[in-house]
């Protein structure tokens, strides 16, 4: 039944009108201006948080996958919708082997190819080689732009970026395709998206029913909306103050599912922060990489963590993005 339902709104979908050129030039032109006193600190632990999540996220998959292999195994990354590079040391800390970095944005790729020849310089041991591709990669497909084309890798990651391929049928078909072609069997695809469910109940519970928020945020549906809500095109305006100002798309979790599973991918994981904030906490050494990474507010700091306090030292810095 999902699929008759994305047929109909693939038809409805005009590529031409959709919103790519809007997501790219915000997120080419986002500065850190403007965020008011009132916000900074919340946004800052925030982040922080989110970082923090993406870390838990990340080096639970690496383990996974060289649980599997023999020491040493070379492990390959896809990191799509890259931004400016919020994750590389991430990936350097994982100690993988090749990383492929792909987005829309011309600019944040910039970033982030400096950004990986600075931390190459001060590596102490040699870092990951990486290639960058700018692409919509909702469109088209990345493997011809792969400096090896037959290139197949061991996790695919797309943090806080997976949602806007929700645009339309045909660009949530396009980015599975990217994932699950590029990806070896066995590999693991992760994500991070905003909550459909929670956004879908605030909005419930809100006073005109189309949008919610406090002083830092704001998410607002169009009038227009259709109801009952679009699987694919479901837009609403997300606002963070003097950071985020950006159309992006709702998730339907069973319609993601079901659509995964026609591009060979089996959903094996699914939790909301909250939950794994719970279950990774419960570790020792997330724990200390809450009061590291400062990723909340009040949180006790331990002065002896320097040692990966200096793995993440400019922690700050990528997230100041
Ligand atoms: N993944 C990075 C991180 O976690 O720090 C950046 C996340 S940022 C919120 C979302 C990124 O998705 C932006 O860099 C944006 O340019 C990228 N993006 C949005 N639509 C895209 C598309 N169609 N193809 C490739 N990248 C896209």
């Amino acid at each position: 039944e999902t699929r008759v339902k994305c047929a109909k709104y693939e038809d409805n979908h005009n590529e031409e009108k959709g919103l790519g050129s809007v997501v790219a030039d915000h997120y080419n032109n986002i500065m850190n201006k403007g965020v008011k006193d009132r916000a900074k600190s919340r946004i800052f632990h925030m982040r922080n948080f989110n970082n923090w999540i993406k870390s838990y996220l990340i080096n639970y998959c690496l383990e996974q996958i060289r649980e599997r292999q023999v020491d040493d195994y070379p492990i390959s990354v896809l990191d799509l919708g890259c931004g400016k590079g919020g994750d590389l040391l991430k990936w350097q800390k994982g100690n993988i082997k090749h990383l492929i970095c792909a987005d829309i944005a011309a600019v944040s790729m910039e970033a982030c190819k400096e950004r990986y020849e600075i931390n190459k310089k001060r590596a102490r041991s040699p870092l990951f080689s990486a290639e960058f591709i700018v692409a919509d990669c909702t469109k088209i497909r990345i493997k011809n732009q792969f400096e090896n084309s037959n290139r197949m890798v061991d996790l695919v990651s797309c943090q806080f970026a997976f949602h806007y391929c929700f645009e339309s049928f045909s660009q949530a078909e396009t980015m599975l395709r990217n994932i699950s072609e590029n990806l070896k069997k066995g590999g693991y695809f992760i994500a991070t998206v905003p909550n459909a469910y929670e956004i879908m109940l605030r909005l419930k519970n809100s006073e005109d029913g189309l949008s919610f928020g406090n002083e830092v945020y704001q998410i607002k549906f169009p009038e227009e909306r259709p109801a009952p809500p679009p699987l694919f095109g479901d837009r609403y305006n997300f606002y963070l103050e003097g950071v985020v100002d950006c159309p992006e798309f709702l998730i339907h979790p069973p319609t993601l599912e079901a659509l995964a599973a026609k591009w060979g991918l089996k959903q094996v994981w699914i939790r909301d922060f909250q939950t794994l904030f719970e279950d990774a906490v419960k570790d020792r050494e997330y724990q200390n990489l809450l009061s590291v990474m400062k990723a909340l507010e009040n949180y006790p700091t331990n002065e002896q963590e320097t040692e990966t306090e200096g793995e993440y030292s400019h922690a700050e810095d990528h997230l100041a993005q």
